[in-house]
């Protein structure tokens, strides 16, 4: 008993000190894109690469594996949640030590290739240029997958990300979303209800961003353990007690850093809701990437882009940007917010028609992996694929399959948590108005506490203990399914569109 509970002990004491290093990488990758001078930017490569090896050494330090075999064969003395925690510990120890350091060190600089590879490849359209580094980073990818013996591929990559989640089961979410959501855009598109943002111009950025602040500290974000900052692409990083997430500011655009924010605090607030305790072991720690992503689509479309939200809010908008708005409705204006309109780029596509862009995606890397689909041949599949899914052919790569930086550095199975995100949004959201009645009264008064106290009790607190679908049956009492996103959408965008 004694030595399970020590061994106990100290795993946890390692996984601290683990968060604690980590962290420090977290405040060094926020400064690279918030405030690196150009100049310094080999130094931080070789920060980066110096902190990268002290925490592989840390994560595949050999005792760990000792305490790990002593825990897994004390398994009986040890509670739920702790065997939660060994577990975990255990994933995370296996991928640090079973793959080789050769391995390892070819990955990142395949990445970091394949990155500046894709950069140049778009900016010239030259997606020729950009084959061999995709072909290796695929190489690479089921390499690593043979490595870790895992038996399918690209369910390995899909468990990356979100702990549990295979192939078989995105395609049972995904193929009636696909029919559905088609379904919904033909009826959007034929009611001729389009309404262009044009009219927004000119909004001064720092106006906007104390608008934004004001919204982010209503929602429930803790300023005291997180700031916002401006970079090129809004993130969130930092860690749960010094979150730092950043947004980008457009005169001509408004709309873009209201949603961004609004979708960065979400993440954040999972974060901040972590249980402090826990921090660093499995009882700390977000879910996956699905689950963070439900978080920030949960604040910035079922939260930000409801009307229950602006009936709140619109005044104090039109108080700071009156002789902007002076031409713009009310109705209009919720019209603008809530447009739906295929767009051939991902990050620039309305809540409807973001599922099919993630759709695209995942029948390609199926097909990477399965092995129908050779990387040279990319772009005549992404764009029939498009064609078939989007219901729009792209007329070069840069809108077609250059667009997106994922693959170029390795990241395969990740689309799929955007859309599984949406989905597991859409199911709590049904599961919050039954259990909050009065919810969207309380938006409308700028009360955020019932929402956020719920998020906290139900999703944020029960940290890693769940694999990411078993998650959302605990949490919703259902199994995940298509239906919860595919009603709010057509609650939502029906009667804004003359639907019904
Ligand atoms: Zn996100």
């Amino acid at each position: 008993m004694a030595t399970i509970q020590t061994a106990y002990d100290q795993l946890v004491t390692h996984l601290k000190r683990l968060d604690t290093l980590g962290s420090i990488n977290g405040v060094l990758g926020w400064d690279e894109q918030v405030n690196l001078p150009p100049g310094s930017a080999d130094l931080r490569a070789e920060q980066a690469a110096l902190m990268a090896e002290l925490l592989h050494a840390e994560l595949s330090r050999p005792e760990v594996g000792d305490w790990l075999d002593t825990l897994q064969s004390g398994a009986a003395e040890l509670s739920e949640d702790q065997r939660a925690v060994v577990r975990d510990a255990q994933r995370d120890y296996l991928q640090a030590t079973r793959l080789p350091k050769a391995f390892v060190t070819r990955k990142t600089k395949a990445h970091s290739a394949g990155f500046h590879a894709w950069v140049k490849a778009r900016q010239e359209d030259d997606f020729k240029s950009y084959i061999p580094y995709l072909e290796t980073n695929l190489a690479i990818a089921r390499e690593e997958a043979a490595l870790m013996e895992a038996p399918h591929a690209y369910n390995y990559w899909l468990d990356q990300f979100d702990p549990g989640l295979d192939q078989a089961t995105v395609e049972s979410l995904f193929n009636p979303l696909l029919e559905e959501t088609k379904t919904l855009v033909a009826q959007i598109e034929y009611s001729g209800f389009d309404i262009s943002t044009e009219a927004l111009r000119g909004f001064p950025v720092a106006e906007q961003a104390d608008f934004l602040n004001e919204v982010v500290r209503a929602f429930g974000f803790d300023f005291e353990h997180g700031r916002i900052d401006q970079s090129v692409h809004p993130f969130c990083g930092g860690h749960p007690l010094d979150v730092r997430m950043t947004t980008r500011f457009h005169e001509d655009n408004p709309l873009d850093s209201l949603s961004s924010v609004m979708h960065e605090s979400g993440h954040a607030m999972y974060e901040q809701g972590l249980r402090r305790e826990h921090l660093g072991t499995a009882l700390g720690s977000a879910i996956g990437m699905a689950v963070h992503e439900s978080q920030s689509r949960m604040w910035e479309n079922q939260v930000g882009r409801s009307r229950a939200f602006w009936r709140a809010w619109e005044a104090d908008y039109r108080a700071r940007f009156a002789t902007q708005l002076a031409n713009v409705s009310s109705e209009d204006f919720y019209r603008m917010i809530n447009r739906v309109a295929v767009t051939p780029i991902r990050v620039d596509a309305d809540e409807v028609t973001y599922n099919l862009h993630i759709m695209l995606r995942f029948a390609l890397e199926k097909r990477f992996f399965d092995g129908s689909l050779e990387v040279a041949d990319l772009p005549d599949a992404w764009n029939e694929t498009s064609t078939r899914v989007l219901g729009y052919t792209p007329k070069n790569n840069r809108e077609g399959c250059l667009q997106d930086v994922h693959w170029s550095g390795g990241a395969f199975g990740y689309f799929p948590s955007y859309c599984v995100g949406n989905l597991i949004a859409a199911q709590l959201w049904e599961t919050i108005h039954a259990a909050l009645p009065d919810i969207e009264d309380q938006i409308a008064a700028k009360n955020y506490a019932p929402l956020l106290g719920w998020l906290r009790e139900n999703v944020h607190h029960r940290g890693r203990r769940h694999l990411t679908a078993e998650f959302v049956r605990v949490a919703t009492g259902r199994p995940l399914s298509h239906k919860p996103l595919v009603a709010y959408l057509k609650n939502r965008y029906g009667p804004l569109y003359g639907l019904n």
